[in-house]
């Protein structure tokens, strides 16, 4: 069967294509949301969930899970449909104008518009390369989304930079014991990031590697060994929080037509891509003096929007009404 066609879709559920699939709607247009993870919510789902952000206009404070529940929430206003667990790997304009997009699972999808807002690429954390770690997954945690999890549990932490950092900080509350190991000689994290570990108390081993992992059915003990002298010592450990980077994959986005830079995709002040039809906002947009802050993409989303809105209905106001006057919120 055909898929049906769509007026906008948007590649990217991350905050900004969460808010243009609001805006999408504001606008009347037949939104689809496709995104490569099994749910929406960009880099605060998949990398800060349990942080506060502070610098989003008018909300002083409010914690990662709670901003994409909201961003969720707020996107499904106009019930746009979502398809999750799919990566885009192609983008193909056919002879009649529409958009044949292809995932990497074999669907296919059909629209008027594409909004590209898929934010660094797709991601994937780099695993602890220790003797048995594959014996022990479940006690290996690349991301820190329900701390209560770690709640009085010797938690090692393996990794230098902010984010091991924060998490070290962020656990020595919750867990019975925090100790932090890492192969380099400094931590590469903010200074006074780390000089707060290092004042808090929290037992930090420079210079050394975790090597090994060892229990029975749980795992009950770690290996670490100095890069310097080579010498091993072993420390009693329940869980590992593995903070050795990511990978980001923006896969073959450079091949879709459009003009590309070292950082995405290059658009004008309407957010348009070379392409007409296909608009990016959010990280992967790049013109001049960009900011790649949540707020900055929530403006370009919808400018995006509305550069679709016309490409399709010339006609159709330049933008949407806004919510005090919009028909929806009337009542
Ligand atoms: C550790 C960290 C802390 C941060 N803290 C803050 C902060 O405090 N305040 C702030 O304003 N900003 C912060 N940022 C930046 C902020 O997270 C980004 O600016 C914001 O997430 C960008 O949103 P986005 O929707 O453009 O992209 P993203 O959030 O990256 O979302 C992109 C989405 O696209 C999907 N995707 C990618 N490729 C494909 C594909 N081919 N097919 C389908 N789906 C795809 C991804 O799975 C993802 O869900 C932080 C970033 C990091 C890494």
């Amino acid at each position: 069967m055909k898929p049906s066609l769509f007026d906008v879709t948007i590649i990217g559920g991350g905050p900004v294509g969460l808010y243009a699939a609001f805006y999408s709607g504001l606008r009347a247009m037949k939104t689809k949301i496709i995104d490569a993870e099994p749910d929406v919510g960009g880099k605060i789902r998949y990398f800060y969930p349990e942080k506060l952000i502070h610098d989003i206009g008018g909300i002083p404070e409010i914690l990662g899970a709670d901003l994409v529940a909201d961003f969720k929430k707020q996107a499904e206003t106009f019930d746009p449909t979502f398809v999750l667990n799919t990566r885009v790997t192609s983008v193909v304009k056919q002879n009649d104008g529409t958009f044949y997009i292809e995932t990497e699972n074999g669907e296919v999808h059909l629209s008027k518009t594409i909004v590209i807002a898929v934010g660094s690429g797709t991601y994937k954390m780099n695993p602890l390369k220790a003797r048995f770690a594959e014996d022990y997954t479940s006690a290996l945690h690349y991301h820190l989304r329900d701390l209560k999890k770690l709640r009085n549990k010797k938690v090692v932490i393996s990794g230098g930079g902010d984010a091991a950092l924060d998490a070290a900080l962020m656990l020595l509350p919750i867990a019975k014991n925090v100790e932090l190991i890492y192969r380099g000689d400094d931590f590469k994290g903010y200074e006074e990031r780390a000089k707060t570990v290092l004042d808090s108390g929290i037992s930090t081993h420079l210079h050394h590697e975790i090597t090994s992992l060892y229990g029975d059915k749980t795992l009950k003990e770690i290996e670490f060994t100095c890069t310097h002298s080579g010498e091993n010592k072993r420390i009693a450990c329940d869980a590992i929080f593995v903070n050795h980077g990511v990978e980001v994959d923006i896969g073959n986005m450079r091949d879709w037509g459009f003009e590309t830079e070292e950082w995405g995709i290059s658009v004008n002040h309407e957010m348009e891509t070379t392409m007409p039809g296909i608009y990016a906002c959010g990280d992967v947009a790049c013109y001049p003096r960009k900011i790649r802050i949540i707020q900055a993409g929530l403006h370009e989303g919808p400018i995006a929007i509305n550069s679709a809105k016309k490409y399709l209905d010339p006609k159709a106001a330049p933008e949407a009404m806004v919510s005090t006057h919009h028909e929806h919120f009337m009542n």
